[in-house]
This record gives C-alpha cells, structure tokens and sequence, in this order.
C-alpha cells in the first residue's frame, strides 16, 4: 500500500478517535493503529445520503449496556479489510433536527450482523469501496465516540481535517503524473524528435507544472493555518476544490501526450486518470465545496 493511502486511512479513522473517543478506547485503539495491527475507515454516506449527509437514516437505539445497530452504508472506502473497525455515523435520536440527532460509533467489520461486499469500481482500487449492510448488528455503548447525538460536529471537524489531507494526496499523485509526462515527452520521438521539443506539447507541459505548482502553495499554506488552530474551513474548501480539479486537468493532459501508450496498462498514467476522476466527488464533490465557499463568502 502506498504512502498517501497510508496516511489517509490513518487519517480518517484515527484522528477522530484521537480528538473525542473516550481515554479507555483511545489507550486501546490507537497504538495498535500506529502498529499497523487495526485499520481504520469512514462510512458516512449512504444509498440516500450523499452530498445530503446529514439525513442519514442508519438507526442505533439504545438496548440496556448495548447499541443496536440497523441501517445500510454506501461507498466506504476500505471497510472490508481484515481487523478493520469503521467509524460510522448513526441517527440515536430521530425526533429532533437532522443534524442534532446524529452519533459516531467504532464498529468491528467483522461483527455478527454486518454484511460487507466490495463494489466494482473505475479506480483507487487499491483501497476498494465497499457497501455495508448493518443487520441489528449489537455493539457494547463504550464503542459510542464522544457524546450521544454529538457526532455532526465531531463529522465537520473531520471533514475539514479531510479536505486538507485530500489536498496533499491528490497533490502528490498529480505530480507523479506531470513528472511521468515530461519523461516520457522527452524519450518518445517523431518527426525526428522528442514530442517535447513541440510548442504544443511543452507548453501543456508548462501549463500542468504550474497547476501543480499553484495546488502546492494553496495546501501548504491551508495545512499551515490547520496546525496554527485558525480557522480555515473556507481555505480547505478551496483547497480540496482547486487540487481536485487541477489532479483531473493535468491527467487528461497527461494521457494526452502518452498519446496511444497512455491508453494501455503498460504506463501509470491511466491509473492516475482514473483515480482523478473520483477526486472532485469523494469528499464532498466539487460543487459542494463550492457552496460551503460561498456561504463562507457570506453569499
Ligand atoms: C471513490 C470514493 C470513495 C469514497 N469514500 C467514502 C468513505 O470512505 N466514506 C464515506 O462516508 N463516503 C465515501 N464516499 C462517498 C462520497 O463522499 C459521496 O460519493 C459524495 O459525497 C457524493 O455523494 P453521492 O455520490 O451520493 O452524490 P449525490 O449527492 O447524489 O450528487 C450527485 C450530483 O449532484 C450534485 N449535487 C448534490 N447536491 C447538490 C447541491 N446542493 N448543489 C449542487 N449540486 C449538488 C453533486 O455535486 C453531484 O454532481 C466515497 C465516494 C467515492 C466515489
């Protein structure tokens, strides 16, 4: 598994534990995390509930010591991988406002009740999407994150969180792609020379590496205020925003001047292509960046 997978499984699942679990599952959760030993994922959306999050109708009702867990999720990445426990967002109070009656859970995947199968998807197949199926699936109320009905705030801190950390991973994968493209500009020949020695091929070439260059300084500078603590909701927006769509344009570029070779798995630059499409839809798609932008705009 590569770095950034690494990193963003770590990231999802484990600094939520790590900013509002209890001391108890924190103590027991989080060193075997470090050690590779437990894996982390997310599962928020569901058949019903995409960009509409927060009207998620999984149920977890209470039942003496124990929650009861029922309901379906949709598109959790990595959620079937062996000792993995998916922080997962259930409605505990149905009677109130959607976003106020919502909690966060650690659910073992291989709890009785729980069904998980792997869907077949166009990319980023190295993680697999998974749907989930919750069958009054029965787990102990110590494995509720922080406090009953408090899980939507717990959710935007996270997605913030998230915005940022998917920011540096399409970051490093579009310059893999930019630094794959000028390669290959530079070795393949026609007419005589190297493509790259084409106005129209050096200048895409020119155009992508300052995209790259452009997303690097809107995350660094995001990922900079997160860690001074200001407050950045709008900066990550963008950033997730603006890196997503620049992963998408310099891969569509970079198939583009592999010209057929691209086209075969002989070359990561498909792979690239096909990982992009996903970026300006998984973590909250491009057009709601765009309105959490503009409300922050005030608009
Ligand atoms: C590869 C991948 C990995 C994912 N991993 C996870 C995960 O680990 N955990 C998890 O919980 N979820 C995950 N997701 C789900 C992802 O967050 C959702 O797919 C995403 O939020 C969009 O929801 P949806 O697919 O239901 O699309 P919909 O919400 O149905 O949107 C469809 C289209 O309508 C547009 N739209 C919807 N509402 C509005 C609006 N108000 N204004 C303008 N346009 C709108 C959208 O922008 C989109 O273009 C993943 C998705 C993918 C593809």
């Amino acid at each position: 598994m590569d770095f950034a997978t690494r990193l963003a499984l770590i990231g999802w699942g484990a600094m939520i534990l790590a900013d509002f679990a209890s001391e108890e599952i924190k103590a027991e959760i989080l060193p075997k995390v470090v050690k590779g030993d437990t894996k982390l994922s997310f599962s928020l959306t569901e058949p019903g509930s995409g960009s509409d999050a927060a009207s998620l109708q999984t149920r977890a009702r209470r039942d003496g010591d124990d929650y009861v867990i029922t309901g379906q999720k949709l598109y959790s990445s990595g959620a079937h991988a062996p000792n993995n426990m998916i922080v997962l967002a259930a409605r505990t109070n149905p009677d109130v406002k959607k976003h106020a009656g919502i909690s966060l859970f650690l659910v073992p995947n291989d709890l009785p009740g729980i069904t998980i199968n792997r869907l077949d998807v166009v990319g980023r197949r190295i993680l697999g999407l998974c749907e989930i199926f919750l069958d009054e699936v029965r787990l102990p109320k110590r494995m509720l994150i922080g406090e009953e009905n408090s899980g939507w705030s717990y959710i935007n801190k996270h997605l913030e969180r998230e915005r940022i950390l998917l920011a540096a991973n399409y970051l490093g994968n579009a310059r893999a792609a930019v630094d794959d493209a000028i390669r290959y500009a530079g070795e393949r020949k026609q007419f005589g020379k190297p493509i790259a020695e084409f106005q129209a091929i050096a200048h895409m070439l020119s155009d992508m590496s300052t995209d790259v260059e452009a997303a690097r300084w809107i995350t660094a500078s995001t990922a900079w205020r997160y860690d001074q603590g200001m407050p950045c909701v709008k900066q990550a927006c963008m950033a997730k925003l603006f890196v997503s769509e620049m992963f998408v344009r310099v891969t569509t570029q970079g198939m583009q001047i592999l010209g057929g070779a691209g086209y075969t798995h002989d070359h990561d630059m498909q792979r690239y292509w096909r990982d992009a499409r996903n970026a300006t839809i998984g973590g909250g798609t491009s057009q709601i960046q765009r309105s959490l932008i503009a409300r922050e705009l005030g608009l």
